[in-house]
């Protein structure tokens, strides 16, 4: 299809609606974004995150170890991991698909799925970066800084399974004097380090700033509304209706909605389900930074450097998208990183934040069109999606101007079942 004449709207201004908005309207599509939010103020997932872009551990979030270690943490005093505080049927439903998707064959099927992904993610942000939109892309490494052994293989067997799926991983193991001389903020716990070179780090907000400046000057438009019904019309165009504005008419539609993507997508076939995997995060004051990404594996907490001072998250409540900001989450948040991090400047903690990671029920990103013509996802991507923002939005716009119903990687589709 000649991209020139196509008419596209994007629901959701996340990273995933915002890298696809991007790569339609640089191959010359009409692109609209709607978002429910203020574009001026916005706070979702893609806003508030680590800024980490490490492929290698982007694997499916699905996997036995993930439900050992929510059935032992959820009773766990101080646990990374929390009880819904709603359960209803789609939560029971989603629960029910991600047990029964958690086997290791089902695990190993999705990691190579992930792995065509992963393997060009890093890329893909240099050559964004390059074409003028500044996420604050650099090469840093990611410094794990472990208590126990335990938690070391934990975290290897993962890097293991990926590098057999593919993944090609440089790595340096270090004595406690080694990391603590390269990370001094691991002073306090760490005794012994795992550094990976030439991982990636983003600014989530800048990067956000960024994307819409430079979706602005390609000519397209951001319109705040809340997308609430998507239906097929008889030409094969789609109508979006909306809470405030009146109804409209696009080519394509594509839902980015993130957490809330069940909303508009359960009518058009999608099956896995999408819940929120709340994480929380702060800002505070160091004596040094990072030299990109310190981890404290045991406590759950990641740190990035942001800006010229650290931003903090960590924890893992999967919950209705809407849940308010749960005091005692932010607090145990606050709690784990006062011990990890005590030469922390504390009194100066800012920009408090809780969003919702789409997490899908077989824990992979779907990305494709949905049984609805003209309709399409680009969702459902975890822990992961800034990572595997701008290579998912390039491959489904690839899709979309050749009228695939598929992205040229297979194992994501918006077709697949539960
Ligand atoms: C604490 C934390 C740390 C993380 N760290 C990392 C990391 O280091 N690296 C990484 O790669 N990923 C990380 N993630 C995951 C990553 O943030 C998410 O996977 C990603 O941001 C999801 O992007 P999205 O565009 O799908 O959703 P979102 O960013 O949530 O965007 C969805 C947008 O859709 C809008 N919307 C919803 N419904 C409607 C509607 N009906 N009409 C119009 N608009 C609508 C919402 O308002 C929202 O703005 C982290 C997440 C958390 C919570």
């Amino acid at each position: 299809m000649n991209a020139s004449q196509l008419d596209v709207a994007v629901v959701g201004a996340g990273a995933l609606g915002l890298f696809t908005a991007y790569s339609l309207a640089r191959r010359g599509a009409n692109v609209v974004v709607y978002e429910a939010e203020p574009f001026e103020n916005l706070r979702n997932a893609s806003w508030g995150n680590a800024g980490h872009i490490i492929p290698i551990m982007s694997v499916p979030i699905a996997s036995p170890a993930n439900i050992k270690a929510a059935a032992t943490g959820i009773f766990k005093k101080g646990s990374f991991i929390r009880v819904p505080t709603q359960i209803d049927s789609h939560t029971v439903g989603f629960m029910l698909e991600f047990f029964k998707t958690s086997r290791r064959s089902k695990w190993l099927t999705g990691l190579a799925a992930l792995h065509d992904l992963n393997a060009r993610a890093l890329a893909e942000f240099e050559e964004i970066q390059a074409s003028g939109v500044d996420c604050g892309f650099e090469r840093a490494p990611f410094v794990s800084a472990f208590e126990t052994v335990d938690a070391a293989r934990g975290q290897m067997a993962d890097h293991v399974d990926a590098t057999a799926a593919g993944a090609s991983l440089s790595m340096d193991l270090l004595s406690k004097s080694r990391l603590h001389e390269l990370e001094p903020l691991s002073r306090s716990v760490g005794q012994f380090g795992l550094m990976m070179n030439e991982q990636g780090l983003v600014q989530p907000p800048l990067m956000l700033d960024s994307l819409m400046g430079t979706l602005g000057s390609l000519g397209v438009r951001l319109v705040q509304d809340a997308v609430t019904e998507i239906l097929p019309t008889s030409s094969g165009d789609v109508k979006l209706e909306f809470a405030r504005l009146p109804s409209a008419i696009h080519q394509k539609v594509v839902v980015a909605t993130g957490a809330w993507l069940d909303q508009l997508s359960s009518d058009h076939g999608v099956q896995p389900k999408v819940l929120a995997g709340f994480g929380y995060s702060l800002q505070v004051d160091v004596p040094s930074l990072p030299q990109g990404m310190l981890y404290f594996p045991e406590a759950k907490i990641a740190t990035t450097r942001l800006g010229d001072s650290l931003r903090i998250s960590t924890l893992l409540q999967i919950d209705k998208p809407g849940a308010a900001f749960d005091q005692k989450s932010g607090q145990l948040l606050e709690n784990n990183a006062r011990r990890v991090l005590p030469m922390a400047q504390w009194e100066t903690v800012r920009n408090k934040w809780h969003g919702g990671r789409p997490i899908s029920s077989d824990g992979i990103p779907i990305i494709g069109e949905t049984r609805t013509a003209n309709v399409y996802v680009n969702g459902g991507h975890g822990m992961w999606g800034v990572t595997l923002g701008p290579i998912s939005g390039r491959l489904l716009a690839e899709a979309m101007l050749a009228e695939d119903p598929e992205i040229s990687v297979p194992g994501f589709s918006a077709r697949r079942s539960a």
